[in-house]
C-alpha cells in the first residue's frame, strides 16, 4: 500500500496560546483589559455635571435628571396629519411599530400635547394654522419635521403654493428625511428627540444665571 506521507504544519491556536489552564484565584485574577479614556462630558454619559464643583451643582444635575427623564418617557404627539407622509405616522402608531412602549401616546388636542409631527407638504394657507396649533402648545414642546415636503418643500418647492419648510413658520428639533419616511425612521426620529430630551439642563442654567 501507498502511503502518503505529509508534513502538516504544526498549528497552534490562537485561543489556546491566550488562555490560562489555571483558574483564576484571589492572588492571580483573571486580567481585565485597561481603560485608557473615562468618558467624559454631557455627550457621552447623558447626565451633565459628571464633575460637580459643590453640592448643590450635584443636587440640581440630579433634579435636571429626573424632570427629563419624566419627559422623554411621555412624549405625547399631537394628531396631527397634512398629506401622504401621516400615513406612515398612523403606521407609525399601529401595532407593529407599537409607539406606546416609549411612552408616545397620541392626543387630540394641542392643550394636552408636547410634540408635534409636521407630516405633510405645509402649504401657505395651512401655514398660519400650523403656527397657532404650534403656539396653542404647552412649553416644553417639540417639533419634529417628517419627510422631504416638510423639511423643504420636496417636490414642491417651486410651487406657488407651498412652503419651503415647515421651519420657516415654526423651530423645528428633529428633520426626519424621505418620501415618505418610513415607520421606523419615524422611530428613529423620536429616539433622538429622547437623546436631546435627556441633555437638558435647564435647573443648572437656571443655578448658574
Ligand atoms: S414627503 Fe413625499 S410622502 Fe411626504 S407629504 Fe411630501 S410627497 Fe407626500
Amino acid at each position: 500500500m501507498l502511503v502518503i506521507a505529509r508534513a502538516w504544519p504544526k498549528v497552534i491556536p490562537t485561543a489556546s496560546r491566550a488562555i490560562s489552564t489555571s483558574p483564576p484565584t484571589a492572588a492571580n485574577p483573571i486580567p481585565l483589559p485597561s481603560r485608557t479614556s473615562v468618558p467624559t462630558g454631557i455627550g457621552k454619559t447623558g447626565t451633565p455635571f459628571t464633575a460637580p464643583t459643590s453640592t448643590a451643582e450635584y443636587a440640581l444635575a440630579r433634579v435636571d435628571d429626573v424632570i427629563n427623564m419624566a419627559q422623554r418617557t411621555s412624549i405625547w404627539p399631537l394628531t396631527f396629519g397634512l398629506a401622504c407622509c401621516a400615513v406612515e405616522m398612523m403606521h407609525f402608531a399601529a401595532p407593529r411599530y407599537d409607539m406606546d412602549r416609549y411612552g408616545v401616546v397620541f392626543r387630540a388636542s394641542p392643550r394636552q400635547a408636547d410634540l408635534i409631527f409636521v407630516a405633510g407638504t405645509v402649504t401657505n394657507k395651512m401655514a398660519p394654522a400650523l403656527r397657532r396649533i404650534y403656539d396653542q402648545m404647552p412649553e416644553q414642546k417639540w417639533v419634529i419635521s417628517m419627510g422631504s415636503c416638510a423639511n423643504g418643500g420636496g417636490y414642491y418647492h417651486y410651487a406657488y403654493s407651498v412652503l419651503r419648510g415647515a421651519d420657516r413658520v415654526i423651530p423645528v428639533d428633529i428633520y426626519v428625511p424621505g418620501c415618505p419616511p418610513t415607520a421606523e425612521a419615524l422611530l428613529y426620529g423620536v429616539l433622538q428627540l429622547q437623546k436631546k430630551i435627556k441633555r437638558r439642563r435647564d435647573a443648572q442654567l437656571w443655578y448658574r444665571k
